[in-house]
């Protein structure tokens, strides 16, 4: 875009796009019955060349120049003017020698007139010394809505193919552009699969659409179409374009903005701009003015939703506000710029001719920034629900005292696990009197060194929790090195509060899991050893014979 930019700006004026060549001014007279090309170059009264075309109404109409430039006689001599809504246009060339020749186009063969930037050119034939010195146009069937014949210009053949160049680098720029938007959009799409990816997509590829049509593109690709139903293309397209961004705007947004009368507000804009193409295509059969007329009406009906979808975004404070008014602002200076131009308030430039196109650029790349920013909210958004949960699931998962998995989790996670496990139960001897001693928050203290001590002995794998009280489990594969002596010993190393002596008694067993009838099994063996141990006096191991399935 920036090269772009650079080239058009180092551009002679001259040879600029649209308006390459030099202005040729031209008079208008309503055409009558009966009148000849060759009676029309010879009755300059006939014509008025003060009052705006626009004033005419529909019609048919003669269109005579001034005296064609003598500077400007080369033999590749080209007439260019932009393409308006017509049945016809005829090109009747007046030569130094008096002779006239007449080039005929209706919309149907105009297609292949048209050049880059939907201008229609005329190569005027070279006929060695017989000179062109006026022109003389006939528009049957002038709908006239933006005037009979607009942007009249004498060029020659270099002129017009810089002019193609400087409309293919504006299209090409365009249509790279929207391209890589839309693969990465698309790309992005199916991996997050969120919605306004999808609706943006749809926009940029409708303004693609637009782009080919409306540039004269499509009239390039296939020369049959009709010229007045590439227009009609047009308005479908740029409709489309236009209900598309107010989908993605619908979507983009945070829901809380589209509460209330704003929703079926922006549903119905959506569906208005959506069918403003189709009326004016089915329109602009009956009557083109009317067609016109009513399209113009629904595309502003249909946009002006935008107004309250960008206030309430101010109000609720909307973290995308500023991106999409900046998106927009182009746009809608450009919409600004040609209803400005339409009133005569600002004259006809380059930039304002490829404003539309600029601008709708410039907002699909911002949207795109738009987009790269909603989803690193999103995703940012996500992370914290996630961690969120995560640190929920944990403070369910633990026992609040000391921090073990607690009974419910330890067997949600434990039953069923496949393979040989050795359960070790542990029960800390005598902890009623080493709660009447150290008092009920002493007992929590021991329960304390008693957890980080199993968490300390077990090995990678192995899971430890406080099943109640002061009975702990800690399961480990089988065959892994966690023995229920060295467990022992490190009880009777841990450094107790008021260096209390407090032993534990183990009793263990080994078995399967699989199901939650293998763990009572386990457990009850474990537990029955847990018992003889105690009752052969505390501080020591007992361990039941492996279960039958582990044998
Ligand atoms: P034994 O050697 O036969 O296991 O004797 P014991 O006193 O350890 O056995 P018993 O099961 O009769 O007593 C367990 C005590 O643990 C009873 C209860 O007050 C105490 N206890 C249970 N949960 C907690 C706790 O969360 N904190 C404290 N401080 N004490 C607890
Ligand atoms: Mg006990
Ligand atoms: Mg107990």
């Amino acid at each position: 875009m920036l090269a772009f930019a650079c080239a058009v700006l180092v551009q002679d004026t001259r040879a600029q796009a649209g308006l390459a060549g030099t202005p040729i001014d031209a008079c208008i007279a309503r055409a009558l019955r009966g009148q000849t090309a060759d009676a029309m170059f010879t009755t300059p009264r006939a014509f008025d060349c003060t009052t705006s075309q626009i004033t005419f109404g529909p019609g048919d109409y003669w269109v005579r120049s001034s005296l064609l430039p003598a500077d400007m006689q080369t033999p590749h001599l080209r007439a260019r003017v932009g393409s308006l809504w017509q049945d016809a246009l005829t090109l009747n060339i007046l030569y130094s020698d008096g002779k006239i020749v007449t080039i005929r186009r209706s919309s149907h063969t105009i297609s292949r007139n048209l050049e880059l930037g939907a201008i229609v050119e005329f190569a005027l034939p070279y006929r060695g010394k017989a000179k062109p010195v006026r022109l003389l146009w006939r528009v049957d069937g002038s709908v006239n809505i933006r005037g009979i014949l607009i942007g009249q210009r004498l060029a020659d053949a270099s002129d017009s193919t810089r002019a193609n160049l400087a409309m293919a680098a504006i299209y090409a720029a365009f249509g790279g552009l929207a391209f890589a938007l839309l693969v990465y959009n698309l790309s992005l799409w199916w991996a997050l699969r969120y919605r306004f990816q999808l609706a943006y997509c749809g926009m940029v590829a409708m303004l693609v659409g637009y782009a080919v049509t409306s540039s004269g593109l499509l009239a390039w690709l296939a020369p049959a179409i009709d010229n007045n139903d590439r227009m009609r293309l047009n308005y479908i397209l740029l409709g489309s374009a236009a209900a598309a961004a107010v989908a993605f705007a619908r979507c983009f947004f945070e829901e809380r903005i589209f509460t209330g009368w704003l929703r079926h507000a922006t549903r119905t804009a959506i569906l208005i701009l959506a069918i403003s193409g189709p009326v004016f295509a089915i329109g602009s059969r009956i009557d083109m003015r009317i067609a016109d007329r009513a399209t113009s009406v629904l595309i502003l009906t249909g946009l002006s939703v935008t107004a309250p979808i960008l206030l309430r975004a101010w109000r609720r404070s909307s973290r995308y506000l500023w991106l999409f008014a900046l998106a927009w602002s182009l746009p809608i200076a450009s919409a600004a710029a040609r209803l400005m131009n339409a009133l005569h308030l600002i004259p006809t430039s380059f930039w304002l001719d490829n404003s539309t196109i600029l601008a709708l650029t410039f907002e699909a790349l911002i949207s795109s920034l738009a987009i790269a920013y909603r989803v690193q909210t999103l995703s940012q958004e996500r992370d914290e629900a996630i961690a969120a949960e995560m640190r929920a699931r944990t403070l369910a998962d633990a026992d609040p005292l000391t921090g073990l998995l607690n009974r419910r989790a330890f067997l949600d996670r434990f039953i069923g696990a496949d393979g040989h496990w050795t359960l070790h139960l542990v029960d800390i001897d005598y902890f009623k009197s080493v709660n009447e001693t150290l008092g009920h928050d002493g007992g929590d203290e021991v329960l304390r060194v008693f957890a980080r001590t199993l968490l300390r002995a077990a090995p990678a794998g192995a899971m430890v929790s406080r099943l109640g009280g002061e009975e702990f489990a800690i399961v480990s594969r089988a065959g892994t090195k966690l023995d229920a002596e060295t467990l022992l010993d490190q009880f009777r190393e841990a450094r107790m509060p008021f260096d209390l002596r407090v032993t534990a008694s183990v009793g263990s067993c080994t078995g399967i899991v699989a199901t939650e009838a293998d763990w009572k099994l386990l457990y009850r063996n474990a537990d029955r050893a847990l018992f003889d141990a105690k009752r052969a006096g505390r501080d020591r191991a007992r361990t039941a014979p492996p279960l039958a399935a582990a044998a």
